[in-house]
């Protein structure tokens, strides 16, 4: 292991920067003082349930101040942060505790019951735990006697902070060890592009255990900025947020900013906002264009929980003239494009990115991690290209590519269209196999109930009939929305079938699984 050692970060922005107000809510307000005295006092109670060196501790947190302050008070211990999805099923979470060799678990109060099930879900299972699972709620943690230990007031960077599963999009999550130095200069490379200033606020509405929630904690104590924290994300409440509380970045998602628009009842945000990150999946040119015309700097960001976060960002200067491409590398970070072994620019291939906030590999997961590496480079199985001028547009995820007749068809393509049509509400396109092309696309839509809509137009049918939702002229409407695809795009990439759905199966990062669309056929 290297032996490159920093001060606890915490530690050194206390002391740096005492009275800056760190975390801040509805009720309350911490300075980076407080937040040091109480990790430091959380950090000797978990040191009284005897645990062991490098032992990974398992989190089942919501984003309020005791999972704050637990988290920095872990950073103070010989141990390993393992981040639940609390909104993932107690078989799943199960599997998790099983494959990160858990043996204790840390829980927000309110979880009491889905530990219980977790519990149960391991005998059930027969998972095969190598620990008996330790369970303790973080009131509990609070009421215990503190540890007189000497706490490690020095990181070394090379040492595992986290493991943080992947969201389970194309398969099951994986456990992705991050390094404090992975999160350090995720922090460094993002600040070098949009920039700091010590009046920075950012809003942390995603949750704290993904790596787009968890990566504004370690900037707010490197950077020494303040985070207003939102316990969950609801679009009034965060515009409040951004009107009220000057609030200068915020990450999100593109469903999330959807909803903050369609809430929001003036036309932009104050200017104070000078960052809004979009970024975690797939981002539609229309939402890009909505916020440019209603001057609110949205950065488009592409990352993954294996970079630590964003590892390509737009820079400011090219918000207008680049609008739709997810930017360069960060200072420290490089990509390419590869296919057949080969770089490209100006083709679609695979993202390949390096850099400093890049994972070493999966927890315990040779082969995904033997699969995803060579030569340092990270294979990100995501499809894009760049520009003349290495700007980089993201396209697609490789597993979701349908080849048809030997023609490349991007289901991304194809919902982005499908998606500015006014009938349509989400939409998920995947590849069903036909005898003549191999593959074709088909396209699962869920519509919008507009109260709008005119009588002779489809309606949802039978409003009381909870199995029967789909559209009374299924038959119309869809012939509508191929003709609206065939003026749109070339004809092999028109859905053969468009099939209404009362919802799109999306896993616990609310992202859309293409691969189980094909079950609703069934
Ligand atoms: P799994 O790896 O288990 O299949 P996942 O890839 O969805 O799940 P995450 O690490 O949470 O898990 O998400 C990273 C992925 O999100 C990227 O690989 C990419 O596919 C997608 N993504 C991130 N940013 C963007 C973006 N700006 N545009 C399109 N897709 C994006
Ligand atoms: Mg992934």
């Amino acid at each position: 292991m290297s032996s490159e050692t920093m001060p606890n970060w915490l530690a050194k922005r206390a002391d740096l920067t005492p009275k800056r107000i760190a975390i801040e809510n509805e009720e309350e307000k911490m300075t980076f003082k407080e937040l040091n005295e109480q990790a430091k006092i959380m950090a000797r109670q978990v040191a009284s349930l005897d645990i062991e060196d490098e032992e990974n501790i398992a989190l089942l947190l919501k984003n309020d101040f005791p999972a704050i302050i637990l988290i920095h008070a872990l950073a103070y211990l010989d141990v390993t942060l393992v981040f639940l999805n609390t909104r993932l099923s107690p078989k799943e979470l199960a599997f998790q505790v099983q494959d990160a060799g858990v043996k204790r678990l840390i829980y927000a109060d309110n979880y009491e019951e889905l530990v219980v099930k977790i519990n149960l879900a391991c005998q059930q299972e027969k998972v095969n735990l190598k620990f008996k699972l330790e369970t303790i709620s973080i009131k509990q943690l609070s009421t215990l006697k503190e540890m007189e230990i000497p706490l490690q007031t020095e990181i070394n960077l090379a040492k595992i902070h986290s493991i943080i599963y992947t969201s389970g999009t194309t398969g099951t999550p994986k456990g992705v060890t991050l390094s404090y130095g992975n999160h350090f200069w995720s922090a460094v490379g993002s600040c070098l592009n949009l920039g700091l200033d010590n009046n920075d606020t950012w809003l942390l509405a995603l949750p704290i255990f993904h790596v787009s929630g968890l990566s504004i904690l370690m900037r707010s104590v490197i950077y020494g900025i303040r985070i207003v924290v939102h316990e969950n994300f609801e679009a009034q409440k965060v515009n409040q947020s951004l009107l009220n509380h000057g609030v200068t970045l915020i990450s999100v998602v593109s469903i999330q900013l959807q909803k903050m628009l369609d809430n929001l009842k003036q036309d932009s945000y104050p200017s104070s906002l000078r960052c809004v990150l979009l970024g975690g999946g797939f981002v539609p040119r229309s939402l890009l264009e909505e916020s440019q015309k209603r001057k609110i700097p949205v950065f488009q960001t592409y990352g993954m929980t294996e970079t630590a976060s964003q590892i390509v960002t737009l820079s400011p200067e090219y918000l207008t003239s680049k609008l739709g491409s997810a930017g360069k590398p960060l200072f420290p970070a490089q990509l390419k494009i590869m296919s057949k072994d080969q770089e490209i620019i100006n083709e679609v291939g695979e993202i390949v990115v390096k850099g400093p906030s890049v994972t070493k590999g999966y927890y315990h997961n040779e082969k995904a991690t033997k699969e995803a590496f060579k030569e340092g480079w990270i294979y990100t199985g995501d499809l894009g290209y760049v520009d003349e001028e290495g700007f980089l547009y993201i396209v697609d995820r490789r597993s979701d590519l349908i080849i048809s007749g030997g023609e490349n068809i991007y289901p991304a393509e194809i919902e982005t269209v499908l998606l500015t049509h006014p009938d349509v509400e989400e939409v998920g396109v995947t590849g069903m196999d036909d005898e003549k092309w191999g593959k074709v696309p088909i396209a699962f839509i869920k519509v919008k109930e507009s109260k709008n809509r005119k009588n002779n137009q489809a309606i949802i049918d039978n409003k009381n009939n909870e199995d029967i939702k789909y559209f009374k002229d299924t038959k119309l409407l869809a012939h509508q929305l191929q003709h609206y695809c065939g003026e749109r795009l070339a004809k092999y990439k028109v859905p053969t079938r468009i099939i209404f759905v009362e919802s799109l199966p999306r896993n616990a990062s609310n992202k859309l699984l293409r691969r189980k669309l094909l079950e609703y056929l069934n």
